[in-house]
């Protein structure tokens, strides 16, 4: 399947990272958003999400690698590249971004929010679209 997932992560402590070319970032200790797309094999890219041991390629690779970092929550659906950036864009309107996290090849802020707002039901409302 080719489409878009969103990851819900829980942090647990406040933690300053080293994300590959990004240096360090101050995250808070809370619940973030990260969005992403995977035009093949889009199992297979959450799967790796969820794998703590890995070969770090993205930004998202980093932070997911380190102790005290959780996925909690995963959601997707079948949709082209532009969607990813489109839920981006949604989420920057409620939610904090961490600047440049995760949109190397796009002009988004970020692909990485800290959730202010967002919710269940709200999220679940994108991904039933
Ligand atoms: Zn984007």
């Amino acid at each position: 399947m080719k489409g878009v997932y969103c990851l819900i992560i829980d942090i647990k402590k406040n933690i300053s990272p080293i994300i590959g070319t990004l240096g360090k970032i101050n995250f808070k200790k809370g619940k973030y958003v990260y969005v992403g797309s995977a035009q093949n094999n889009l199992e297979k890219r959450i799967a790796r999400h969820l794998k703590k041991k890995k070969r770090k390629f993205w930004h998202i690779d980093y932070l997911l690698a380190k102790k005290n970092v959780k996925v909690i929550n995963t959601y997707y659906k079948k949709a082209g590249k532009r969607e990813e950036c489109k839920i981006a864009c949604l989420l920057a309107l409620t939610e904090k971004p961490i600047k440049n996290f995760g949109n190397g090849d796009c002009r988004c802020i970020s692909h990485l929010f800290r959730i202010v707002k967002l919710n269940k039901k709200k999220i679940k409302k994108i991904f039933e679209k």
